[in-house]
Order: structure tokens, then sequence, then C-alpha cells
């Protein structure tokens, strides 16, 4: 079966105003979208509510993290049972300023998915290598460790509900894209490992879409690659040319 093309905008800790998260609603809301393209956006936890009751119904909202906790003493958190009671229906998960600044490790990462696949979330998860990964040669290696510790607590029917974003770190907010060939190999190696490590048929089904310095200019040629089923879009999703990347295979 096809897999549907995604494109996902993580608005991080932006806007830096309510009032800009409206404009930034607007614009999606006004804008002309391929209907072929699932898209999500993710806003900060503070504006998940407002966002996903204000914008159109063919945009999906996902939160930026969320705790393996349904409730507690969890200063900060926010619980997979929250989400799915404000019914915001996506989370990302293990994204790289996650594993890096807020030190999640895999194990964490795994815990997380578990618990937010359980209350019946999409899961948004990212992986990716370091500058100083990719140059040992290490690209492949470093993304199936990251996965490995999902693939070890997930069962063949969950892949369903998780799209895999592959973000070198190196490109993430840098400029820096990672060229067509670099994208396909890491995207195809990820494919093989899911192959050999779940199963044939998921390794078919299951999007991995593309994070790290996206943009109108390079989304287009980097759509076209047999193994990129998407993107996960940063900087690009504040400004009117994410309309453009949701667009990119039109
Ligand atoms: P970027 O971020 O598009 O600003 O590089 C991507 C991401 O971190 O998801």
């Amino acid at each position: 079966m096809a897999r549907q093309f995604f494109v996902g905008g993580n608005f991080k800790m932006n806007p830096a105003s309510r009032k800009d998260k409206v404009a930034l609603v607007k614009l999606l809301n006004e804008a002309e979208l391929d209907p072929a393209t699932e898209v999500v956006v993710s806003p900060p936890a503070l504006y998940l509510i407002p966002v996903k009751e204000s914008i159109r119904k063919d945009i999906k909202v996902a939160a930026q993290n969320c705790y393996f906790k349904d409730s507690g003493a969890f200063t900060g958190e926010i619980s997979p049972a929250q989400l799915v009671d404000s019914e915001i229906p996506y989370v990302i998960l293990g994204h790289s300023e996650r594993r890096t600044i807020f030190h999640e490790s895999s194990e964490i990462v795994a815990q997380k998915t578990r618990a937010a696949l359980d209350k019946g979330l999409n899961i948004i998860l990212c992986i990716g290598e370091t500058l100083k990964e990719r140059e040992a040669g290490e690209t492949a290696k470093v993304c199936e460790e990251q996965l490995k510790a999902v693939v070890d607590v997930l069962k063949e029917n969950d892949w369903s509900k998780i799209v895999i974003a592959y973000e070198p770190v190196w490109a993430i907010g840098t400029g820096k894209v990672a060229t067509p060939q670099q994208a396909q190999e890491a995207h195809k190696d990820i494919r093989s490992y899911l192959s050999t490590a779940v199963s044939f048929a998921v390794a078919g089904s299951t999007r991995i879409i593309y994070g790290g310095s996206v943009n109108a200019a390079n989304c287009r040629e980097l759509s076209t690659l047999p193994d990129v089923d998407g993107f996960l879009v940063g900087g690009a999703s504040l400004k009117p040319e994410f309309v453009q990347i949701v667009n990119s295979k039109k």
C-alpha cells in the first residue's frame, strides 16, 4: 500500500506570543493545501488546545513531548492520557533537543512511546546522528540503536501508529540540509533495519520522514526520493513557505 505523504510542523518554543500564534493559524487556515498530504502541526503545550480549536479540521495537532505516567506528582509534565482527553492525536517523541538538552535516553523515549501508544496516540518518533557520529561512519548504527530501544517494546501492529522522523542533528536549525543522497541512504538503511528487526510488511508501510533545515527551496527534490515519505519542519513551519513544503508533491 502506498505511504501517505506526511508533513509535520514542529513549532518548538515558538511563536513568542498568542498574537503570532493566531496569525500562523490564520495563514494555514487560508492556504491551499494538497489534500493528499497528511499535515500535523506541533505548537508548545500551552497552545495545543487553542490551536486545535481554531485550526481547520484537515490539519492535526501534535504535542512536542509527554511523560509516561497517567497522572501524579511530576511537575512540569503532561501525560498521554491528558493529551487523549484533550483530543490531541499525535505526540513528537525523542526529538534531538529532548535527547541532548533534556538528557532523554533511548530507553526513556521507548518508555514514553509505549505509554503513548497504550493510550491511543500516534507518534512522530525522532532519531538521528550527530556530525561526529556521521564523520565516524556511524550513521546507520546510531539510528539502529535509537530505534532498537523502541522496537524492543513494540508489537508489530503498533507500527501503524508510528511515523519515524530521521533528523540528522547537524542539519537541525543549521541551514545545512542533508543532500538527497545522504537522506535517501539513511532512510533506506532505516527501512531495511525495520525489515530485519520487525517485519517486511512494517518496513514497507511505515512512513520515514526527513527533518533538518527543510525549506521551500529544497523540499521538492527531497520529496521525490523513494524512501522519503515527508518532512518534519522546524524553522520554516513558522513561515508562509510551510505551505509550499506541504505542497511539495503537488
Ligand atoms: P529545522 O528543525 O527545520 O529548523 O532544522 C527541524 C526539527 O527540529 O524538527
